[in-house]
């Protein structure tokens, strides 16, 4: 099952998407969904109005919000690709890098993305596979953690380089508000395919990021299960689980986006977040 959530009539609402339609949920966002003890066979099963699906390209009338709108947790995982951490020349970490976001920073999958101009001179791509919590828990085992998961989506997790490098804290480089894609739609687990999903980014159409979620070194369930042991995670948190190699930073020389770039973040059976940058003055 695919869920998504549609800006439409003024407010919002959760859909379940059914071909080039959506079927209408009546709750604001896939976040209450989730919250329902009987989500999955309540989804399934709802009959709702019909409503044509957004073109990512039309721009106008309804469109794609976050899956999840103000999800009460949002935290990332750092360096969690293999490959891109012996490239770098750095050990395998014994501990996921956790950093956090708010509600505020996230944006719809095919909004721009808009940096004032006196803002980052670095913005930077990060695709990635993001967890979706389906139940609360709380010291959650490995097992326990595979059974929270209610499914994924795509974040690209858009890093203001300049910020994030001028301290040892990351945050203020990856918390700005509306520049963190997420969606188009939420891809229950049953539905999302095995551990080796491929994932990359493109960058005004040339590829920039392709790697495999195979590669991770603490997978979906490790990590909801590590974080569930200082924290309760609720229905609609969201886990990103860190990006491959390729990153404009680690470019000699080094890449940005720039105003009217274009960035695709994709994971394949999952889905594609595209998105403009544009500098306002
Ligand atoms: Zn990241």
């Amino acid at each position: 099952m695919r869920l998504a959530t549609l800006r439409v009539d003024g407010g919002s609402t959760a859909v379940r998407v059914e071909g080039a339609h959506g079927v209408d949920l009546g709750v604001p966002d896939v976040g209450a969904v989730l919250a329902r003890d009987d989500w999955r066979t309540w989804a399934e099963s709802v009959r709702g109005r019909k409503i044509p699906l957004p073109d990512p390209d039309d721009g106008g009338g309804v469109t794609y919000a976050p899956p999840v709108l103000r999800p009460s947790k949002i935290l990332c995982v750092g360096l969690n690709y293999a490959s891109h951490i012996l490239e770098m020349g750095r050990e395998l970490p014994t501990h996921p890098t956790l950093f956090a976001k708010f509600a505020d920073s996230l944006t719809g999958p095919y909004d721009d993305i808009v940096v004032p101009a006196a803002g980052s001179e670095a913005v930077d791509w990060e695709a990635e596979l993001a967890v979706v919590i389906g139940a609360e828990v709380r010291g959650a085992s490995r097992e326990e953690a595979r059974a929270a998961i209610a499914g994924y989506t795509v974040m690209n997790d858009v890093s203001m380089r300049d910020w994030q490098n001028r301290t040892v804290e990351w945050l203020q480089g990856k918390a700005w508000e509306a520049a963190t894609p997420l969606g188009p739609v939420v891809v229950t687990a049953d539905e999302a395919g095995g551990d080796g999903l491929e994932i990359g980014a493109d960058v005004d159409g040339e590829q920039v990021q392709h790697s495999t979620t195979a590669d991770l070194v603490f997978p979906p369930d490790v990590l909801v299960s590590y974080v569930s042991t200082f924290t309760t995670l609720r229905p609609g948190d969201v886990i990103a689980t860190g990006t491959p190699g390729g990153v404009g930073h680690a470019r000699t020389p080094r890449r940005y986006l720039t105003d009217g770039s274009v960035v695709t973040a994709w994971v394949d059976g999952v889905g594609a977040t595209r998105n403009r940058v544009v500098v306002r003055p």
